[in-house]
């Protein structure tokens, strides 16, 4: 299904509305309006690929706008970071703005407003304006200072931006009305003093304008038409309209504001304030740690920027909150990657077979398909000696008919390879088999025509030869939390329940032909999963992420031990 065909969300329906209702094609535009208070996560996906999704669809631009009104969080290489990940999701904005490129505007429409009475200063403390917000049932209470003149207001408010008071000490207010229904009414800040750099505007400023001011303000100077966001701003959206009509010039559009669900994963947070946390407290090596639900994360780990848009896409948008299961993100990526990744022959828990009845010192190199899936992958190479490396959990001195792998006076085919017979193995002191020793079948080599060649024996084994393997450091993830929802519990904080087993690193024997993969490359393992080389390596040592595990083909035969 491609996007054009499948049935239309309701955020397409309420555009489609509007072009019926009058709208031009040429008035849409939209944008993905991040703050650049940490990196982007899976959530921030589903806001990505709507809007510039979008933009596609109606062939209309889409703004890449930094919401960057609060200094105290927000960091050029958060912004760095964001524009990285969109791109590399595979979108191109029309323009890159900046909430703060427009603090002058902002600031002069302020003035505008205190000039009609619809601003005042505040000199109250914030317990003492919080005591009078009343209650969603109770009217709140007018200030003492609403009904300052507009002349002392605006030397206040000019004293604020030039920096004469401590923070804390004023705040700017719209005037709007302190019964009304709806608290985000009762006379909203719009400014507050903080003497504190910004990474843009340095010290130009130190009044900063709250969001509620600065983002629908923001749409209407870049001509928004469809301003989307998550349901928590459902209830903004009366002084959204509130704000800009107090500031638009017809005959120009006002921007509408529309919510959606935020998305939610299992097994993770998808918060940048708990990200960062998990960041901080050293839980995760940093922002792109593999484990973490982060773009950035999930491109080291080996996603595709397709794997992500095909998931966003499948889970489409919603009108109600709820949580998507992770495996439905590791079903699209393994999906992709299926198509894509070159197959290669890999032992993480390595056990030595010696083939008896090969010829000594002798070596061969076998030819193996670098992806059933694409016939353009094309074969490669792959060595072959009498000393070999299967996995341990491959064999077994006694097993039931049912184990289809290598046991004693058992045969298996190796991948690729000749079909092998178990006659017997070698303990340690512990009782543990550290050593089999097989016979093989000369003439049974896979591919070389003969009668052998053909013959079926029951399990396939992944192997690779000892004395041509190169070594790696292999690293395996599982789930950072153990719990499903681990922020959603009231007695406990989310951090209880990180799993303090999500990293496992072996060291793993590799064919030879991985001697030169690059870092970002991705493959199958064969029978084990996909692997994508970290950018920890170097130039002596490889580094594999573990991306996801195969569908487990393994469950049957495994139940049947
Ligand atoms: P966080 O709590 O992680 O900081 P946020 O909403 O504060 O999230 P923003 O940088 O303000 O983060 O978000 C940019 C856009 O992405 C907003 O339009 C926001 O609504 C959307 N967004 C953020 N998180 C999600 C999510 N989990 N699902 C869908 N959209 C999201
Ligand atoms: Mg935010």
């Amino acid at each position: 299904m491609n996007d054009t065909e499948r049935s239309l969300n309701f955020i397409e329906h309420i555009i489609e509305d509007d072009l019926k209702k009058g709208y031009e094609k040429s008035d849409l535009r939209f944008r993905f309006p991040p703050e650049p208070n940490g990196y982007l996560h899976i959530g921030h996906a589903s806001s990505i690929c709507l809007n510039f999704g979008l933009g596609l669809r109606y062939n209309a631009p889409v703004n890449l706008r930094y919401d960057d009104t609060n200094p105290i969080k927000e960091e050029q290489e958060y912004v760095d970071a964001i524009k990285k990940d969109v791109e590399w999701l595979g979108y191109q904005w029309d323009s890159e703005c900046y909430a703060s490129d427009y603090f002058q505007q902002l600031y002069d429409w302020a003035v505008q407003l205190i000039k009609e009475g619809k601003a005042y200063v505040d000199s109250q403390s914030s317990d003492e304006m919080a005591k009078q917000k009343g209650t969603p049932t109770e009217s709140g209470i007018n200030s003492p200072y609403r009904d300052r003149s507009i002349d002392e207001n605006l030397a206040l408010f000019e004293g604020m931006k030039n920096g004469e008071f401590e923070e804390g000490v004023h705040v700017l207010r719209a005037k709007i009305d302190m019964s009304s229904p709806n608290m985000l009414m009762r006379d909203p800040i719009m400014y507050r003093v903080l003497h504190k750099d910004h990474h843009r505007t340095k010290d130009t400023w130190c009044i900063y304008p709250l969001y509620d001011w600065t983002h629908g303000e923001s749409d209407y100077i870049e001509g928004i038409s469809h301003s989307l966001c998550t349901l928590e701003f459902a209830p903004h959206r009366e002084l959204y309209d509130w704000f800009l009509d107090q500031v638009r010039e017809a005959p120009k559009l006002r921007p509408k504001q529309r919510e959606f669900a935020r998305r939610n994963l299992s097994h993770t947070v998808v918060s940048k304030r708990k990200l960062l946390q998990l960041v901080e407290k050293g839980v995760v090596s940093g922002w792109d740690d593999p484990r973490m639900p982060t773009i950035s994360g999930l491109r080291r780990r080996g996603y595709t920027p397709q794997s992500i848009r095909k998931f966003a896409d499948t889970i489409g948008i919603a009108k109600r909150e709820n949580v998507v299961d992770v495996s439905l993100l590791e079903f699209t990526v393994r999906e992709h990657l299926n198509k894509i990744a070159p197959r290669v022959m890999a032992v993480l828990d390595p056990l030595k077979v010696i083939i008896t009845n090969y010829p000594e010192g002798e070596e061969e190199w076998l030819t193996a398909e670098n992806n059933p899936e694409d016939e353009s992958a094309g074969s490669r190479q792959v060595p072959f000696s009498g000393e070999l490396w299967i996995e341990k959990a491959d064999f077994r001195e006694e097993a039931n008919r049912k184990y289809f792998r290598l046991k004693l006076g058992g045969e298996v085919r190796l991948k690729n390879g000749y079909i092998i017979k178990a006659e017997s193995c070698t303990k340690n002191e512990a009782g543990e088999v550290v050593e089999v020793q097989c016979t093989y079948d000369p003439k049974s080599r896979s591919g070389s025509g003969t009668e052998e060649s053909m013959r079926k024996v029951k399990g396939t084994l992944h192997w690779v030869s000892a004395i041509h393997a190169i070594n790696a450091e292999i690293r395996l993830y599982d789930r950072l939390f153990t719990d499903a929802t681990p922020d959603a519990h009231k007695d406990k904080d989310f951090m209880e329940f990180i799993n303090p087993e999500s990293l496992e690193i072996r060291t793993g024997y590799l064919e030879p032909s991985l001697e030169t993969a690059k870092i970002g490359e991705r493959y199958q393992f064969q029978r084990l999963g996909y692997f994508c080389v970290d950018p920890d390596s170097t130039d002596t040592k490889l580094v594999f992420n573990r991306t996801v595990t195969l569908r487990s083909t393994w469950a049957k035969l495994d139940s049947a031990q």
